[in-house]
């Protein structure tokens, strides 16, 4: 994954706002933050999303990614943390390496787009039949 930007991070090539590193994990300032202290953890080794992440890789990101939001409510004592992670490019995955957001709010900032979604019940019986397939098909 020469070309993939957070491989590079990785790697030392290009410079980062480092926070956290351990053997499997790296985690650093987004430099667009959506808000103040908004961090990015992926996994040092390239995948590129949810499906390809293997379990190991995935808890050691997780369990870094508490770390890194206990941190953040130490610092920033924030009213909520999203914590958001995107799996393709048709949710707006624009990095292809796995990575999850940890984006602190204060409260002095309209509320958080990815957070505030318009409540709309619904059909309960698509919900109900979906969801039994969709639990029949779980590995
Ligand atoms: P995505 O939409 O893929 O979940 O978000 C990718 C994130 O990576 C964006 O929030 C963007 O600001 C961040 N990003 C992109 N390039 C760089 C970079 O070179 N350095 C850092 N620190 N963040 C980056
Ligand atoms: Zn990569």
């Amino acid at each position: 994954m020469e070309e993939c930007i957070f491989c590079k991070i990785v790697r030392g090539e290009i410079p980062c706002f480092k926070i956290f590193e351990d053997e499997r994990v790296l985690a650093f300032a987004d430099i667009n933050p959506i808000t103040a202290g908004h961090t990015l953890v992926i996994p040092k080794k390239h995948a590129e999303n949810l499906w390809e992440i293997p379990p190991e890789d995935f808890s050691a990101v997780q369990l870094a990614g508490k770390r890194i939001a206990d941190a953040l409510k130490k610092v920033l004592a924030p009213v909520g943390i999203a914590c958001l992670q995107l799996n393709g490019r048709g949710v707006n995955q624009v990095v292809m390496h796995y990575h999850l957001h940890l984006i602190p709010r204060s409260g002095q900032e309209p509320p958080l787009p990815v957070s505030s979604w318009e409540l709309k019940t619904g059909d309960m019986g698509a919900i109900g039949r979906l969801s039994e397939r969709i639990a029949a098909a779980v590995g």
